[in-house]
């Protein structure tokens, strides 16, 4: 265990000494507001990850979409804030990232549990699959005005640390210092509350979409920890712990503390 530790540690050395991103490039992605606040060791831990996760995995463009080392640089990051505080090795499983222009169909069969084949057909703008690739449109991650805040990467992202412990359903792999039970009555408690906020038609800071299962829940309320820490921690204090707790980060306090 020890010796993989050790030859991982000396591989990735070796990358690093190796690979560099381009400060033009650097400079300008890290302007993204989900890296508000980070510090200056924050963001140099936050570059040598970009740089083993853009060495471990690969960015196709669908549809003809050519690619840019900017485009690279800027899923590797927004994928990397999830795990600053974590490991790589969490993303291990699967090696693929395709980026659609824009929407793009998904169009497949499953088999549910009682082994019924469904046939699925739908619009989306990011889709993960278990030990499988991501998909993001590009279009959706530039758009980055939109309200509700969202974030297509940290969305998908967020699905493949979920996907990690018993499949998507809103709950990762949780830490020794971290009770299960705890995270549990935490989310199941939000979720049904913002569900009814939802059917009333009240105003939130969360996107809608997350109402549609507690694996979308969490990997909504993902992305508002990172893009509105602020508004998270005040409209739902319990899950913003859970998720710091998580992700061993707090941006809360990133953004608050100058
Ligand atoms: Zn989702």
């Amino acid at each position: 265990m020890i010796m993989t530790w050790r030859l991982n540690q000396w591989w990735r050395e070796r990358i690093l000494e190796r690979e560099e991103i381009p400060q033009h490039i650097w400079q300008k992605v890290i302007q993204l507001r989900c890296l508000s606040g980070m510090s200056a060791d924050e963001l140099r831990r936050l570059q040598a990850l970009v740089l083993l996760f853009l060495h471990a995995k690969v960015i196709n463009g669908a549809h003809d979409l050519k690619i840019t080392d900017e485009m690279r640089v800027a899923i590797a990051l927004q994928a990397c804030v999830l795990i600053l505080n974590l490991d790589l090795d969490y993303y291990d499983d699967w090696i693929e990232i395709i980026v659609y222009p824009g929407e793009f169909i998904l169009d497949y069969d499953y088999a549910d549990e009682a082994g019924v084949v469904h046939h699925v057909r739908n619009i989306a703008s990011g889709e993960a699959w278990l030990s499988g690739p991501v998909i993001l449109s590009w279009q959706e991650m530039v758009n980055t005005h939109a309200t509700p805040v969202h974030n297509v990467v940290i969305h998908e992202f967020a699905h493949k640390l979920d996907m990690l412990h018993e499949g998507a359903n809103g709950c990762p792999p949780l830490h020794a210092n971290m009770s299960v039970q705890t995270w549990h009555d935490v989310f199941s408690q939000a979720y049904a509350v913002f569900c009814n906020q939802v059917e009333e038609g009240v105003d939130t800071v969360v996107d809608t979409y997350a109402a549609e299962s507690p694996a979308e829940f969490f990997a909504v309320l993902s992305e508002v920890f990172f893009e509105s820490p602020v508004a998270l921690k005040q409209h739902f204090a319990a899950v913003y712990e859970q998720l710091a707790l998580f992700y061993r980060q707090d941006p809360e306090k990133r953004i608050t503390r100058d």
